[in-house]
């Protein structure tokens, strides 16, 4: 159980549009060097693999030693970015830099789109997403420097397991399951080198978690069904069942431990959205281009340039509520909708005092998994380490989100303080405030991040990723095959973007 962790202290907020504009403009020289040594690069691949990410910043150091910056191509060219997410902050600040005219079109009142760090607790908290994965090699390392945003390192706070009759769980038999959980995952693995065609993980695991439950009994059993779907389904934001077996592990992760921004995951966008031309309240209907440009159609008027990037959600595109215009070609089509877009949300409480060990850093119930109808979340983090306030926040996914984002505050209030009442058996008082987030029916989102379903492909990231006609160019989490569903696979797929819209100028 080792997934989301605590959350950062300090003050953090979305900033508004027009606060962006009265922002000073200040260059950054490593987005400089990366665009101009991408741009020397004749060939485009078409993602940054964490091994080429590294090759190229060494090429970088190698550039910036003999050369200063060269100019680039079409410069003060107009670029029109949909979208004020990291991906549509990042490639409008690469571009802006190399003298572009860019100016970004959000259909939110705020920048961030899926990181939104909220201060309604007293202290910053993130309703999106929370962590810098892997605190090695991560570009955002250095975005949080550059932004004075100091990080909090996650460690590995002790685990505390609830079984379904609310007693807490030892430390012994807690053991024995992780242990099954990492054969059941071994085992996985195997399987999947085997598969000639495509299953679901949960038609495996299903299969592996009965022989654990008939080999060492229910207890074992149950701990390694809870880290089943705390560690793959929570973690995808999807139904197990849904889930492509064959290509659910071919993305790449940075090593090194999460880390928190303590002020809150905005304060990376804030920094690197400072003096760009970012118009909110413009959502997007139509995207129209031909020879000569492109033409964007908002709520409130159209705006004319020579090059659009598009860093919509999946799940936007799916929705097929932007039209685009001639049309999108059937291999991007069938690319949005061949990929899976998934649903994680997260449950903040305030306490007045904790009524937990304030050492846990994590609570998990296990005897709430695979029951489709709890009203139960099945894993909680609190925030006492990282904030210094007794916060606890939970995670549901697939369709137990679903359902929680039509539940009333009060309900879920019900349902998760009778659990707690009766784990830690005594009266605890109500939280003061709670925070649900509603991912899934956020219009402009339409969930949380993409993953790969059940007869699916991996190839369908690059799809998303080619431009049209280079004219129109796509940026964001889903289009990015080594990091999808991350901030720093939406970073630099708004890097890669900006790098081909330079390209498209030679
Ligand atoms: C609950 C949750 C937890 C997460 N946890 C983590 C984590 O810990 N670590 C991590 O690395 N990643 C995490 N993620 C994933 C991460 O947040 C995303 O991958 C990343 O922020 C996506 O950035 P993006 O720019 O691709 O998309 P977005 O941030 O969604 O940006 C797209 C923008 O387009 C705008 N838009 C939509 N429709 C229109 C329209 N019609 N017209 C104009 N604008 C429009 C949206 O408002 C949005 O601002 C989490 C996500 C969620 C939801």
């Amino acid at each position: 159980m080792c997934l989301e962790k605590p959350e950062g202290r300090n003050s953090g907020r979305n900033i508004s549009c027009t606060e962006v504009h009265s922002l000073s403009f200040t260059l950054t020289a490593k987005l400089k060097y990366w665009i101009n040594s991408r741009i020397s690069k004749a060939r485009m691949r078409p993602t940054l693999s964490r091994r080429h990410f590294l090759q190229a910043l060494a090429s970088l150091l190698v550039l910036a030693k003999f050369s200063t910056v060269s100019k680039a191509l079409g410069q003060g060219a107009r670029v029109l970015v949909v979208g004020a997410g990291m991906a549509g902050i990042a490639t409008a600040r690469a571009l802006a830099e190399q003298g572009y005219s860019v100016t970004v079109l959000e259909a939110r009142n705020a920048i961030g789109g899926r990181i939104r760090t909220d201060t309604s607790l007293g202290v910053p908290v993130d309703l999106g997403a929370s962590f810098i994965h892997g605190s090695r090699g991560n570009p955002l390392i250095d975005l949080a420097r550059q932004f004075g945003a100091e990080t909090y390192d996650t460690t590995e706070g002790e685990d505390l397991l609830v079984n379904a009759a609310g007693a807490i769980i030892s430390s012994t038999l807690q053991a024995q399951g992780q242990r099954e959980y990492n054969a059941l995952f071994d085992r996985l693995v195997k399987i999947q080198d085997e598969l000639s065609s495509d299953r679901s993980i949960g038609s495996v695991t299903k299969t592996l978690l009965r022989r654990i439950r008939q080999r060492r009994g229910t207890a074992i059993g149950d701990i390694a069904s809870f880290l089943v779907t705390s560690e793959i389904g929570i973690e995808f934001g999807a139904e197990l069942t849904k889930m492509s077996l064959l290509h659910f592990d071919e993305d790449e992760e940075f090593s090194g431990s999460d880390l928190i921004v303590k002020p809150g995951y905005i304060a990376l966008i804030n920094g690197l959205a400072q003096g760009l031309d970012i118009r909110c309240n413009q959502k997007v209907n139509q995207i129209g281009w031909n020879t000569s440009g492109v033409q964007v159609t908002t709520s409130q008027g159209t705006f004319e340039a020579d090059r659009v990037v598009v860093t919509l959600p999946l799940g936007v595109l799916k929705r097929k509520g932007v039209i685009f215009s001639p049309g999108l070609p059937s291999a991007k089509a069938a690319a949005i909708e061949g990929l899976g877009m998934g649903v994680l949300d997260k449950t903040y409480f305030k306490f007045s005092t904790p009524f937990w060990q304030t050492q846990s850093e994590n609570v998990g119930f296990i005897g709430n998994v695979g029951k489709r109808s709890s009203r139960e979340i099945p894993e909680f983090y609190t925030l006492d380490q990282a904030l210094g306030s007794p916060i606890l926040f939970g995670f549901t996914a697939g369709s137990q989100a679903k359902r929680f984002e039509k539940l009333t505050d009060a309900a879920i209030t019900k349902y998760t303080m009778a659990r707690f009442r009766k784990t830690f058996g005594r009266p605890i008082p109500d939280p003061e405030a709670i925070i649900q987030t509603q991912w899934n029916t956020d219009p402009y989102t339409y969930g949380s991040y993409s993953y790969i379903p059940l007869n699916s492909k991996t190839a369908y990231y690059d799809t998303m990723a080619a431009p049209i006609d280079d004219r129109v160019f796509f940026a964001g989490e889903a289009t990015h095959r080594t990091y999808p569903g991350t901030v720093h696979g939406a970073y630099l797929s708004g890097l890669r973007e900006a790098t081909r819209v330079i390209q498209s100028f030679s």
